[in-house]
């Protein structure tokens, strides 16, 4: 089968042939992929960013966003059946530790993240588990949902987290509007009662921003602090959700918030720094999010049925993985890009 393979660090994948996986354990599902998204994380992990985090050997394939049909079960698996449409939760995880038994599957203690510590997505078949799948109904695209188990689920665990603090009259700023961002902005909508102020770059993401019900638009062209100060009457955003997290986003940001305000960190790449004299005087807090739950990416495909949240995404062959990684980086892709196999 096809599959696009990182061989070295700061170096291009490679889009190449490799063997197909098998079943080899009795709660197994390999899944014949529809879409698979493609997240900064790619280019993150491109660059060496996550070579200790992922104890990772190379060369292994990319993608961890990923949704498709069941083409082989284990022997065990009784949840879902061959043909079945699933969207699959980003981490393959034991079900027997506590956090697993909480429901924290993001913190299993025997955990595999697919496309980051072994093979992923980016290819024709990925290998899972039946604790990871969820099955949908089998008039979604696989294309048209890819991007939701990853970036989609990311964007709705942090919103979940910040709905207590999102009551009636109060503001949340999204920094970024791209393929979380976006995500982001309709599940506040959905979710919360809350003034939702869109930051980003791009005057094209702002417009696309209004369409998904943006209640204000900023530019970061250096006087978005003062805008979403004048915005929050001189005071701050209750909640600021950072979907950039380098490049002068956090500094900015965090001059966008409230005393006593809660900085969601999603995006990544940057360094926080922040006196703790700052952090003690006015109460900020700060914290930080990896993607959500199994029930957490249940909830949000419940959202999704209902029409409440739209993935705004760009199809791309698999073959063509590296233009897609080429647009990404260049700052041409708007919404998600998704990586679709040929025949799906
Ligand atoms: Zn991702
Ligand atoms: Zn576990």
């Amino acid at each position: 089968m096809k599959a696009v393979r990182l061989h070295a660090y700061n170096q291009s994948p490679v889009v190449e042939e490799v063997a197909e996986p098998t079943i080899s354990g009795p709660f197994d599902v390999i899944v014949r992929i529809g879409g698979a998204g493609l997240c900064r994380t790619d280019l993150h992990i491109i660059e060496g960013q996550w070579v200790e985090k992922s104890g990772v050997t190379l060369p292994y394939t990319l993608g961890h966003e990923n949704a498709g049909w069941v083409h082989a079960v284990g022997s065990a698996v009784s949840t879902v059946a061959v043909g079945d449409t699933v969207i699959v939760h980003p981490l393959i995880t034991c079900g027997f530790c506590r956090a697993c038994r909480a429901g924290n599957d993001m913190h299993c203690t025997s955990s595999a993240f697919p496309g980051i510590s072994i093979d992923g997505g980016m290819a024709t078949f990925l290998k899972t588990t039946a604790r990871a799948v969820v099955k949908l109904d089998s008039s979604l695209a696989p294309k048209d949902i890819a991007a939701l188990a990853d970036a989609g689920l990311t964007a709705y665990h942090a919103v979940k987290k910040a709905i207590p603090l999102l009551y009636p009259g109060t503001k949340a700023v999204v920094i970024g509007a791209g393929g979380l961002g976006h995500i982001g902005v309709q599940c506040l909508k959905a979710l919360t009662p809350a003034e939702v102020i869109v930051v980003d770059k791009s005057a094209e993401a702002l417009e696309l921003a209004r369409g998904w019900g943006a209640d204000h638009t900023v530019r970061a062209d250096g006087s978005e602090v003062a805008r979403v100060r004048e915005i929050t009457e001189g005071q701050g955003a209750e909640v600021i959700l950072d979907f950039v997290g380098e490049g002068g986003a956090l500094e900015s940001g965090i001059a966008m918030l409230r005393r006593a305000g809660y900085y969601y960190v999603i995006g990544y790449g940057g360094r926080l720094v922040v006196p703790t004299i700052d952090i003690i005087s006015t109460e900020i807090n700060f914290i930080g999010n990896l993607v959500g739950t199994y029930n957490d990416l249940v909830e949000l495909m419940a959202l999704t049925a209902q029409g409440k949240v739209r993935l705004h995404t760009v199809v791309y062959p698999l073959e063509a993985a590296l233009d897609a990684i080429h647009d990404l980086e260049s700052g041409r892709l708007h919404g998600r890009g998704i990586l679709v196999p040929e025949g799906a």
